[in-house]
């Protein structure tokens, strides 16, 4: 029997299945809520007419994948381009042809990557019309059954010179992010989550074990995050969700120390 590829309109989260799948997985963890309506699962055919897609250059050399409405918890893919071969980190719900062509004219993908099952997105669909390697850490390979992990990593991986992937734990149990020292970025995953005021500027940062049920980390957890971002010198932070220039490591390392000292899903106050 085929497998035809199911998303979630709850979270986004792609499976492949021999019909309508009876549950999302990762809807049913503790890390999301449950969909109020009961589960709704579309298909490519289905869901392609519902979005406009788009996308846009961040900062120099990053691209942003997203459409619109959101669908999901509505992730947006990121692409890292670079003359021997472009990265990708994140992956937006969905994506079409036109979207598709763009990362053909940028250069097409050798690297795929996401930091956990929140940021996936259709990381299948790229997988399949790329053919990129694709990096998971290791103990998250139970959430990756829509794709093929090519290289599982196990406690950090160097994509190239400069650019390397961090398994955090925390969030997920193989959560990893992503740190790019040219570009003083790092694609925090879920670790970090940044409010913006009514003005769109960055105002609030916080992290979480689970974010709907505003479940802390453990101080354990928090701990192992500060361990790692403290060797990390960024001022640019890209998530699945959003990105802001001007929120940097010591504004990570004043909310880890707070939640390791409180355990808290509070936002800190961004100092600008
Ligand atoms: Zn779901
Ligand atoms: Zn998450």
């Amino acid at each position: 029997m085929p497998l035809e590829p199911y998303a979630c309109s709850n979270c986004g989260h792609w499976q492949r299945y021999f019909t309508v799948p009876p549950d999302c997985p990762v809807c049913s963890d503790v890390r999301n809520d449950l969909p109020e309506d009961g589960w709704d699962f579309v298909t490519p055919a289905a869901l392609a007419p519902r979005l406009a897609f788009h996308w846009r250059e961040a900062i120099p050399g990053v691209w942003e994948f997203w459409s619109t409405p959101r669908f999901g918890l509505d992730s947006h893919g990121w692409l890292l381009t670079y003359p021997d071969g472009n990265v990708a980190f994140e992956c937006a719900p969905f994506y079409d042809a036109t979207q598709l062509a763009q990362i053909e004219r940028l250069g097409g993908l050798r690297v795929l990557a996401a930091s956990h099952p929140h940021g996936y997105g259709a990381l299948w669909q790229l997988q399949e019309h790329f053919a990129p390697e694709v990096l998971i850490q290791k103990d998250d390979l139970r959430w990756t059954k829509a794709m093929r992990v090519t290289r599982p990593y196990d406690s950090e991986f160097e994509i190239r010179p400069g650019l390397t992937l961090h398994h955090t734990g925390g969030h997920y149990e193989g959560h990893a992010i992503l740190y790019d020292s040219e570009r003083r970025a790092v694609f925090a995953g879920d670790a970090l989550k940044i409010d913006f005021n009514d003005r769109g500027a960055a105002s609030g940062l916080s992290c979480h074990k689970a974010y709907h049920k505003a479940i802390p980390l453990s101080p354990a957890e928090a701990k192992r995050y500060r361990g790692i971002f403290a060797k990390l010198d960024f001022d640019s932070v890209f998530t699945p969700f959003e990105y802001a220039t001007g929120v940097d490591t010591a504004h990570a390392l004043a909310l880890l120390d707070s939640v390791i000292e409180r355990p808290s899903t509070r936002p800190i106050r961004l100092e600008r």
